[in-house]
């Protein structure tokens, strides 16, 4: 996908690196929060499988991209770059996407979201809890398509070359229209 005019990053600048990472984080913690709330066992479990999910993205997807060894918007074309070889970046391109491919990212939010609400019912109300809810969702429905269709994507050299999960999301925005 490339727009008119917009500008395509060979690297990132570091606000938007800061930014996307921020918010991310932000996920994540809010995911924690909850999780450990039930129990630390389910805490612990939770950051394994968000490490487990980060690693295979890492190593299925950043080894093949352009941005491996620069700066993407989530620095990650740098990590990489310290744990696993370069791969073909035709390899990229390759992969079909589909629903099923966001389960394990959809998990990371649905779960704690499932958890959250039944403690508040179970256990009486938690602020904090309410929070990491909203913010699970506003994550998902609000902040993370304005963070990827608004400048993530927008600017990004391996969509202006293919990205299966753009076009995924793409093609799911034309058949809603
Ligand atoms: S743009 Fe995406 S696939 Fe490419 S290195 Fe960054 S996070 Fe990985």
């Amino acid at each position: 996908m490339k727009i008119k005019n917009t500008k395509i990053y060979n690297n990132y600048p570091l606000q938007i690196i800061i930014l996307a990472n921020v918010l991310w984080l932000a996920f994540y913690i809010a995911g924690m929060y909850v999780m450990f709330k039930l129990s630390l066992i389910m805490g612990i479990l939770y950051i394994l499988y968000i490490i487990l999910l980060e690693r295979s993205f890492l190593k299925e997807a950043c080894v093949y991209c352009c941005y491996y060894g620069k700066l993407c918007a989530f620095g990650k074309g740098i990590i990489v770059a310290k744990f696993f070889k370069k791969g073909n970046s035709e390899k990229f391109c390759e992969r079909e996407f589909n629903f099923k491919d966001f389960i394990p990212q959809l998990l990371v939010a649905l779960i704690p979201l499932v958890i959250g609400i039944v403690l508040l019912i179970s256990r009486g109300f938690d602020v904090l809890i309410l929070i990491s809810i909203v913010y699970l969702l506003l994550s998902w429905f609000a902040i993370n398509p304005i963070l990827y269709g608004k400048i993530v994507c927008l600017h990004c050299k391996q969509g202006s070359i293919c990205c299966p999960a753009l076009k995924f999301f793409m093609k799911k925005n034309q058949i809603r229209k």
